[in-house]
């Protein structure tokens, strides 16, 4: 089974639209959270996520911010200011759905969190330190994650106690190695200096897997955030990757 994984799509309907016309060919998709928060469509990139097949789909900490779970306060001002823009722009179907999200899940082979399997919606893992301790965290032979916006794997094979960090490159097929945690970056807001939106594809029966970049109309969600006034810093980081 062809899967689409995707990650941290922060209301960037533009990114997300890209990103499932380039997959083209796909029977599933898992969603690893941070679906709101920065961008100028919440609403429209929930209704968009909800119509996917066979969708599994967790929390991320600017979903949970966006229902009131977390305090707005722990977030930096601009973020905190479309947090709030968010909040009041979400109707009330796409609350519900974000308050169905679990913040894990494991789904035969693989687990899915959005920060790390040991604390599913804040940690960042940046690092094969980090990493490895989370190794200790899901038993499944894969795990993807999100949060950093970095596309990374790191692996941690038999007989070894710690992990190692892999540099990924794009549009490279990846044989699975069992036990690797992958994170397929951001669709909606890279932070690799590389704007372009990435994602990931999982293949279960070939047992390989890759990571893609595409480029997508990054002036027109510009120009909605323009519109909807929201910070400065958010629009013009879109067109760097930071
Ligand atoms: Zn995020």
């Amino acid at each position: 089974m062809r899967i689409l994984v995707i990650s941290d799509i922060h209301a960037n309907l533009t990114a997300l639209e890209t990103v499932l016309d380039d997959a083209a060919d796909y029977e599933a998709v898992w969603c690893l959270g941070d679906l709101v928060g920065y961008g100028p469509d919440p609403n429209e990139c929930i209704q968009r996520v909800i119509e996917l097949p066979g969708l599994l789909c967790i929390i991320g900490n600017h979903d949970a911010a966006a229902l009131g779970y977390i305090e707005t306060m722990s977030f930096n001002p601009e973020a905190r200011v479309a947090l709030e823009w968010t909040k009041m722009m979400l109707v009330e179907e796409n609350i519900n759905f974000l308050k169905n999200l679990p913040e894990t899940i494991q789904n035969g082979d693989v687990y899915l969190a959005h920060g790390s399997p040991r604390q599913p919606v804040w940690e960042y893992l940046m690092d094969a330190p980090t990493a490895t301790l989370s190794f200790a965290h899901f038993s499944t032979p894969y795990c993807f994650v999100g949060h950093t916006h970095q596309p990374v794997s790191f692996i941690m094979e038999p007989g070894q106690t710690r992990s190692q960090i892999i540099t990924l490159t794009p549009n490279q097929s990846n044989p699975l190695i069992p036990r690797t945690i992958i994170n397929p970056g951001s669709v909606g807001q890279p932070r690799d200096n590389d704007p372009r939106a990435a994602y990931a594809i999982f293949d279960s029966e070939a047992c390989t897997w890759e990571y893609r970049r595409v480029e997508y109309d990054i002036p027109s969600v510009q120009t909605r955030m323009s519109r909807e006034n929201l910070p400065i810093r958010h629009i013009l980081r879109l067109e760097a990757g930071w």
